[in-house]
């Protein structure tokens, strides 16, 4: 049997989860305090996925921070960057516009979380 710690992240309890596994099926979760932390943990060790947050640059210099609108997959998490890195945008940017549709192919997209005004 195979004993992994976590620490759940889904409240600021940050309760610490122990999972056991055995040939790579979970045999049981313990230390969350609810059923989140169970989830939590059944995802971080099936299909562990992260929210992406960096910049991207604008045309003409400037950078407008950007994250995933949902989550990727942790292994993705570099190639998005990558492709992140390598796009570039127009300004004027407001919040919330789409930078990048559907990334990858994962079906998440790139959105602006701050503004670049047009010159
Ligand atoms: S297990 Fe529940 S109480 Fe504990 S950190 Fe996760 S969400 Fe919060």
């Amino acid at each position: 049997m195979e004993t992994k710690s976590l620490t759940c992240v889904v409240c600021p309890q940050g309760c610490a989860i122990e999972a056991h596994t055995e040939g790579g099926r979970i045999i049981s979760i313990s230390g969350n305090k609810c059923k989140r932390g169970e989830s939590y943990a059944r995802t971080e060790l099936t299909d562990p996925r992260r929210t992406l947050t960096t910049t991207m640059r604008v045309e003409g210099g400037a950078l407008v921070s950007v994250k995933t609108k949902g989550t990727v997959p942790k292994d993705a998490m570099l190639d998005c960057m990558k492709a992140i890195n390598a796009a570039e945008t127009k300004a004027p940017v407001e919040i919330g516009d789409v930078l990048i549709r559907n990334i990858l192919g994962l079906g998440v997209d790139i959105v602006a979380t701050s503004r670049v005004k047009g010159v």
